[in-house]
């Protein structure tokens, strides 16, 4: 069975702690806060006055609370705007998905949660199939990002049964494993049979678009791999292993980008 995307809320609470753990660097190697002031520039005064963790969180707190209070009617129609425009394309899409990583949805899977959100940054649970999705996202940039999102539960069940002694801890920032599934996600979202659905093409974290491995663009290399394997009707496993085998190989240089 097809699981559908559900669009519901993450509300002002959830928003805080997502921000906070996103903006708060010593639980995160990357630096997110350019990311997160681009949204919300009140917020670089607000955090400049706070001194330790509990005042920063306080501070996101009032913040995402007020935010959430103001934009209340922009957030609801903006989360019946992507419902019903992913609605257009959430059967063709849950349908070709599997068929392209030659595997099945699981039979427990009935729903991908979205929820809607003043979170720039939309970060998924590989546990619960949820991620947050940015209010403000174009309808084109909607869809980029909920296929990409949902394609990574698919892709860690599929890596399980290509790789049965992947650890669980793998998969999270900033480990390899995890690296390698941002880095294919956009190439197998620009399979044109992938890209004629979603309508544009997916760009990759920025520092994944600006790396190069001896010499040749990072997401050039990973590219050429998935159309190499295709041409020659090769097996989707397969092109898991040869990205994971030349990931390893240039661990070096990876491991750096995030
Ligand atoms: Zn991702």
């Amino acid at each position: 069975m097809q699981p559908k995307v559900r669009f519901g809320y993450a509300g002002a609470g959830s928003d805080a702690k997502a921000i906070h753990s996103f903006y708060n660097t010593s639980c995160n190697k990357v630096d997110w806060s350019n990311c997160i002031f681009s949204a919300h520039s009140p917020l670089r005064e607000e955090l400049r006055r706070a001194r330790t963790d509990r005042q920063e969180l306080s501070a996101i707190g009032c913040y995402t609370t007020m935010a959430w209070q103001e934009e209340a009617r922009m957030i609801r129609s903006q989360r019946r705007l992507f419902e019903a425009e992913w609605g257009k394309v959430n059967g063709e899409f849950m349908s070709l998905l599997p068929k392209m990583m030659e595997t099945q949805w699981p039979a427990d899977r009935r729903y991908v949660r979205a929820h809607v959100s003043i979170n720039p940054i939309c970060p998924r649970d590989l546990d619960d199939w949820s991620f947050t999705i940015y209010y403000l996202k174009s309808v084109a940039s909607m869809r980029e990002t909920v296929a990409h999102e949902t394609l990574h539960f698919l892709y860690f069940k599929k890596w399980r049964e290509v790789f049965p002694d992947a650890e669980r801890s793998s998969f999270e920032s900033p480990q390899l494993v995890w690296q390698l599934s941002e880095i294919l996600t956009p190439v197998i979202l620009n399979d044109s049979r992938m890209k004629a659905l979603i309508g544009r093409k997916s760009t990759a974290y920025p520092q994944f678009e600006a790396a190069a491995i001896d010499g040749r663009p990072l997401m050039r290399v990973f590219e050429g791999i998935y159309s190499w394997k295709r041409a020659r009707g090769k097996s989707f496993a397969d092109f898991l292993k040869a990205s994971y085998e030349e990931a390893k190989k240039n661990e070096s240089d990876i491991a750096f980008l995030v």
